[in-house]
């Protein structure tokens, strides 16, 4: 980003970041706006980013995987991003799913699903919001009953991120009778050809209107006991174990989404006029611009002090909520400012600060929504 040093930059990311941006403007942005219409994009764009190494960055290589990091996701979020081209969810592929099979899957587990995951071939969903319960997960009421050497699995989950296109899904099921967050397991469902396994219609949403969501439905789908991801009853704690990372993805991607908001405007008002001038000439313009940028540098040095955190293995829950909440509203503020700038215009979707403005809200509702993560840092000043 313009104008900030990043300590953690050096010439191997900085060639991914390349490469990732010139895959997204070959393959997904001349797709926008038919993706946009069917509500998905088509399912070769997976095995694409997968041979262009764009998925699975921070698997190893034994895995299949790209042999990475954290930075290389954040490098390939970051372009995805700023390229506008959500129309798969890598963050929810790469950047959650792996890493609770390479947490927490046995030998056999990662071997079976993660080669393939890092080509395309199987593309992965984290099934935990119900259509009764969302922010309180230990509310679940999907439930797995063990018979012999299959669970079966009973439930509905809504708002699946890459739920056309999943043929591996996590599922957060309860698994114990134990109230609370104790009987929480999670499986993983090899979704084709699952019986019992049912996708609904895509849903219509405000903004990411590229991206596949859907409704899931099992009506006693039958898993393999070994697909138990870790132990039985854990699931809580584990998905718990994952936010922090999972946040940072949300955050590195609303700084690099601040970035396309003021990239965007800044052309706009250079060259729209008004009253006889640019409309950059106006005070007000260059104020508010200048406000933007620098709660978007503000912004980009605080991610960038998390991800040196988490890259030492010391980024705790509190920092991460405070990353994810802060820069999502920092995002969204933003992107209203620059909107207003652009007039009448911004409300067109064919100009990308309307599309961006859709897109960006629900990044304060979802990987918890904001006001928990309030409550999340509260708690901890509590304790102080
Ligand atoms: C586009 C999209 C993609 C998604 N992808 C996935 C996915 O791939 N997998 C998945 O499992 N889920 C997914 N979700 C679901 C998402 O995680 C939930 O929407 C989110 O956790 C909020 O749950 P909810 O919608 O049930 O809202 P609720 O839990 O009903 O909360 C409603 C509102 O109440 C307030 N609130 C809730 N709890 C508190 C609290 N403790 N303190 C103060 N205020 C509170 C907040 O303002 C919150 O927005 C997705 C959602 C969307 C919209």
């Amino acid at each position: 980003m313009t104008g900030v040093t990043r300590a953690w930059m050096n010439e191997e990311l900085e060639m991914l970041r390349d490469s990732a941006r010139r895959f997204f403007e070959r393959e997904c942005v001349p797709n926008e706006m038919r993706w946009r219409a069917q509500h998905h994009a088509e399912r070769e764009i997976w095995n694409k980013a997968g041979a262009a190494g764009l998925l699975c960055a921070a698997v190893p290589d034994e895995f299949g995987g790209g042999g990475g990091n954290f930075l290389h996701e954040a490098v390939i979020c970051e372009e995805q991003m700023y390229t506008m081209s959500q129309a798969f969810s890598n963050n929810v592929h790469s950047g959650i799913v792996a890493h609770y099979i390479l947490a927490y899957g046995t030998q056999a587990q990662k071997k079976r699903w993660l080669p393939k995951m890092a080509t395309g071939e199987l593309v992965a969903a984290i099934a935990m919001s119900e259509p009764g319960t969302g922010s309180d997960l230990q509310r679940i009421r999907t439930q797995a009953t063990l018979e012999g050497e299959h669970w079966r699995i009973r439930g509905a989950k809504t708002f699946i991120t890459n739920g056309l296109h999943a043929n591996l899904i996590v599922v957060a099921v309860k698994t114990g009778s134990e109230a609370g967050a104790k009987g929480i397991s999670l499986l993983v469902l090899e979704a084709e050809g699952a019986e019992g396994f049912r996708r609904g219609p895509l849903l219509d949403k405000l903004g990411q209107k590229t991206l596949d969501t859907c409704e899931l439905f099992f009506d006693d789908v039958k898993v393999p006991a070994s697909h138990l991801l870790g132990e039985e009853g854990r699931g809580f704690v584990q998905l718990m174990q994952q936010l922090p990372r999972e946040r940072m993805l949300i955050a590195v991607g609303a700084v690099a989404t601040m970035r396309r908001a003021l990239d965007e405007t800044l052309a706009y008002v250079r060259d729209r006029q008004v009253f006889g001038q640019p409309l950059m000439a106006l005070q007000n313009t260059r104020f508010k611009l200048a406000e933007c940028e620098t709660q978007a540098r503000a912004a980009q040095a605080f991610v960038d002090d998390c991800i040196a955190r988490l890259m030492k293995g010391e980024l705790d829950a509190t920092t991460a909520a405070m990353a994810k909440w802060w820069t999502t509203d920092t995002c969204c503020r933003i992107i209203d400012e620059c909107l207003q700038l652009h007039g009448g215009y911004g409300f067109m979707n064919e100009y990308p600060i309307a599309r961006l403005y859709a897109d960006m809200r629900v990044t304060r509702i979802l990987g918890g929504a904001n006001e928990v993560m309030k409550e999340l840092i509260a708690r901890a000043l509590e304790k102080r």
